[in-house]
């Protein structure tokens, strides 16, 4: 009896003192309104007690505290993400606050396309590491890599085609980059098979 709710383990205790008297009790699924009299019987006894005016003390779940705590902290940190200015890149991948977990590990490259903060010349053009912004076919950002420099057509030919298998259109929305584990792994392919041409 190691439940921290108190009404979980006052019916073990009640089961248990069945059971020694010879009375054993087994709990099954019951479809309602199936006019199942003890169902029935417990739905309407579940109902009278709402009314009574005295409360029944009852512990309320650890876990129950966990997952309304989870969900307001991923509400606020969406609504500060919403609003900031910062983090324009990220945001074509992550529209949002994703209130799972991502099943995916971020690396040294992924993340430099995920952020805009990394080999680039646009990026690098900021802070005077690179004597331009610009590609040789185009502007130098995260955008071009992915989408159209021409020096990484036969990677993205891959990237295209393996996204085609998942029902998904060129050129997508760099959501859908990330939207599941089998998107992600094409994704991070095409990026380790173009990142060391990028500048
Ligand atoms: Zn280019």
């Amino acid at each position: 009896m190691t439940s921290p709710n108190r009404l979980i383990v006052k019916t073990q205790t009640n089961l248990s003192f069945l059971q020694g008297r010879g009375v054993h009790g087994f709990f099954s699924f019951v479809r309602g309104h199936m006019e199942i009299y003890s169902n029935e019987r417990a739905d309407w006894l579940a109902k009278e007690a709402t009314k009574l005016i005295d409360l029944v003390p009852m512990s309320i779940p650890k876990s129950f505290y966990k997952s309304v705590f989870k969900e307001h902290v991923i509400s606020q940190w969406n609504s500060l993400y919403q609003i900031s200015h910062n983090a324009k890149p990220t945001k074509e991948f992550f529209p949002s606050i994703p209130s799972k977990a991502i099943q995916f590990v971020p690396n040294f490259r992924i993340i430099q396309f995920l952020t805009g903060h990394g080999n680039f010349k646009a990026y690098l053009k900021c802070f005077n590491l690179s004597c331009t912004d610009l590609c040789s076919c185009s502007s130098g950002d995260v955008n071009h890599s992915i989408l159209s420099c021409s020096k990484f057509t036969p990677a993205r030919c891959l990237l295209i085609s393996s996204l085609k298998k998942n029902n998904l259109a060129w050129p997508p929305s760099f959501s859908t980059l990330v939207q599941n584990k089998t998107c992600f792994a094409s994704f991070c392919e095409f990026i380790d098979t173009i990142f060391l041409h990028i500048l």
